[in-house]
């Protein structure tokens, strides 16, 4: 067996021109109208026809002879005689001579002798006269044969990708089969780990994400996907699968399994039953590809993680599914965008997922593995090996993907089910990066986030029962240019099930508890009750706190927490009332936290950020509030910090 480079990272302009070199052909088949949105042109349309096939009118009025009219004005008008109505659809034949007309309707034919149509607004008719009272020019309001596409033209040509217009073109033409370009491209997940979703997840398994980007992606483009499916870490399924997919389709994608770890097969196995191209691409994420052919069918094998996979796909794939089509046009759409906040690179070329909202760049990467990197991004930007450091201010140009929907505003901080509300009666469209109310205030430090939703309660002499929200926090980071908008209450307790003696804090002794992740502010509020609690019953906080097994772990959502609760995983969970209701667990009161907002001034009088807090004013907003939220006199404050 030949390698190839095998083992050696090649360079992404390498890998490029691999790519760009493999054959792939797609095959022809005739498509019905209705099936051929999306989908590749592969021959000519030379029309047979004209359109429209006649003259027609495009007003209703009177079919007339221009001449007639000549000399009519307002005051004096012309009079016509009236000797017929054409609908739209009639095949009656009429002959006009001089000094008549015909009533006309739009679409109709235009009858053999006329030569133009006159509005009806322009006209007044009485026992069967016409009387025209403005001359119109030879042709006005007709439709000629042929006008719109004429016979023998070529309306639409080879490699065209079919969009609504295109079909409406093929249907105005008649056309009712057309013949499209087949290109199909099977999909291989591989990992004992992936299930198909809709499926139950058990411990230690995560659903596939991949076959179906890739589904997406490449009918995006115009090309067949097949989904063979997941394949096990096992060499004699996936030998068995790659051979499956080999006879059935032109190009094969596979991802995961790539690396060269121990359970990393596909590979090697792309190595013995083909021929291995190149293996390791010098690019950030996505380093672990491998470009094959086996027995004439080339295979790409993408890296597992989603966001590598998917901006592998987006950089070397599309382009060659693309190519293949006949499908020339222009392959990036770009925008021009400034850096929202500082990115520190790390000297190898780097496909940096960003959002971009106003223009503004803001790095979307959540680290590798995470699908949400590629949901809260709009694009990326490719920074060249040499940029190790991009100031916020740097004009970057950000390559978009596919079509993508952007985000009015970007909200990060604390997962609050209020902020549904908002987005849902605003008519705005949130992008929501929920990492804690923690993370809310260094996003909105670090200018990578529009709005943070927070909700962290310090011990301070000027809150209400000596416990001050997110005021003193903001002191002490020195945030400036930011102003705090007072939100809305949350009743925040224990979760049981129905059946729990739990009745409070001092039961939770030995009690399996599921606590909120770091960084919640809801965490950091059970903190301080657990202290008040302790101190009441002369102990330590962390003699109390140890004696609670799970009090350390951390939930990212309320909604895991209540299924931990449901399931028996745990007794007892930490959260927001409104969640109770879904799996029927009840609620120990134990506070009521504020959530607020905390906003760049920069950003206040934008019409996004003035809709969302007219909305956080709104009756409506108070009435729609789920369980265990509502608003109080300082909702909607605005306190500033300079
Ligand atoms: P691998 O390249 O097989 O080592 O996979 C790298 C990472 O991506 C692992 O955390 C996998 O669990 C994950 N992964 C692999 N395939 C998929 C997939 N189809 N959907 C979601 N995650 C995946
Ligand atoms: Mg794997």
């Amino acid at each position: 067996m030949k390698r190839k480079e095998f083992r050696k990272l090649i360079s992404v302009d390498k890998a490029r021109e691999i790519i760009n070199n493999l054959h792939v052909l797609p095959q022809q088949e005739d498509s019905s109208l209705e099936n051929a949105y999306g989908k590749i042109l592969a021959e000519d349309i030379i029309t047979e026809i004209n359109v429209p096939p006649f003259p027609r009118a495009i007003m209703d009025g009177y079919a007339v002879r221009a001449e007639d009219t000549y000399d009519c004005s307002e005051t004096e008008p012309v009079k016509l005689k009236m000797v017929g109505n054409i609908q739209a659809g009639s095949d009656e034949k009429f002959t006009v001579s001089a000094g008549e007309a015909v009533e006309i309707a739009t679409g109709a034919p235009i009858p053999e002798g006329t030569n133009a149509v006159v509005m009806v607004e322009y006209t007044s008719e009485e026992n069967g006269t016409v009387s025209i009272y403005s001359p119109v020019a030879l042709g006005e309001n007709i439709m000629k044969a042929g006008s719109d596409i004429r016979r023998g033209e070529r309306v639409l040509k080879a490699g065209r990708k079919l969009g609504t217009r295109e079909i409406g073109v093929l249907a105005s033409v008649g056309k009712k089969d057309v013949s499209i370009l087949k290109l199909k491209v099977g999909i291989i997940s591989t990992g004992d780990e992936l299930v198909r979703p809709g499926e139950k997840l058990t411990a230690g398994k995560i659903y596939d994400a991949n076959s179906y980007t890739l589904y997406a992606g490449i009918q995006e483009c115009g090309a067949f996907p097949l989904l063979y499916g997941i394949v096990k870490d096992n060499e004699v399924v996936m030998r068995k699968a790659l051979e499956t997919a080999v006879s059935g389709c032109e190009l094969i994608l596979t991802s995961g399994s790539t690396s060269a770890g121990s359970g990393d097969v596909m590979y090697r196995l792309i190595d013995e039953i083909g021929e291995t191209l190149a293996h390791g691409v010098n690019i950030k994420p996505g380093k672990p590809v491998v470009i094959g052919i086996i027995k004439g069918v080339p295979i790409i094998g993408l890296p597992g993680n989603p966001t590598s996979a998917l901006m592998i796909f987006n950089e070397f794939i599309v382009p060659l599914l693309r190519k293949a089509l006949g499908d020339t046009k222009r392959l990036k759409k770009v925008e021009q965008g400034v850096m929202g906040a500082n990115f520190r690179s790390e000297g190898r070329q780097q496909l940096l997922p960003v959002g971009l909202i106003r223009g503004k760049v803001y790095p979307a990467d959540r680290g590798s593995g995470a699908i949400t990197s590629l949901s809260g991004a709009d694009g990326f930007i490719d920074i060249p090996s040499s940029t190790e450091f991009l100031e916020a201010g740097t004009p970057v140009e950000v390559t978009l993907f596919g079509e993508v929907e952007k985000p009015d505003l970007l909200i990060a901080g604390g997962f609050c089910p209020g902020i549904d509300v908002l987005e849902d009666l605003s008519g705005l469209h949130f992008r929501t990066l929920y990492k804690g109310s923690s993370g809310g205030f260094s996003a909105i430090a670090s200018n990578t986030a529009d709005i943070a939703g927070v909700n962290m309660p310090s011990r301070d002499p000027r809150g209400q029962d000596g416990i001050l929200y997110n005021i003193p926090i903001i002191e002490n980071m020195g945030l400036s240019g930011v102003v705090l908008v007072k939100g809305y209450k949350r009743e925040v307790g224990l979760l049981v099930r129905q059946s729990s003696p739990i009745s409070g804090l001092s039961d939770l002794p030995g009690k399996r508890l599921i606590n909120r992740n770091l960084g919640a502010g809801t965490r950091a509020l059970l903190d301080l009750k657990i202290e008040e609690f302790a101190a009441q019953k002369g102990i330590s906080k962390k003699e109390f706190t140890n004696s609670i097994p799970g009090y350390s772990s951390g939930a990212k959502s309320e909604k895991a927490i209540c299924e931990a609760v449901a399931s028996e995983k745990a007794e007892v969970g930490l959260g927001i009332r409104n969640c109770i209701e879904i799996n029927g667990l009840q609620f120990i009161n134990l506070a009521e936290e504020e959530y607020d907002f905390l906003i760049r001034k920069e950003i206040l009088e934008t019409p996004e950020v003035l809709r969302f807090l007219e909305i956080l004013n709104s009756r409506e907003f108070a009435s729609k509030l789920p369980e265990g939220l509502h608003v109080y006199e300082r909702t909607g404050e605005i306190i500033s910090f300079e």
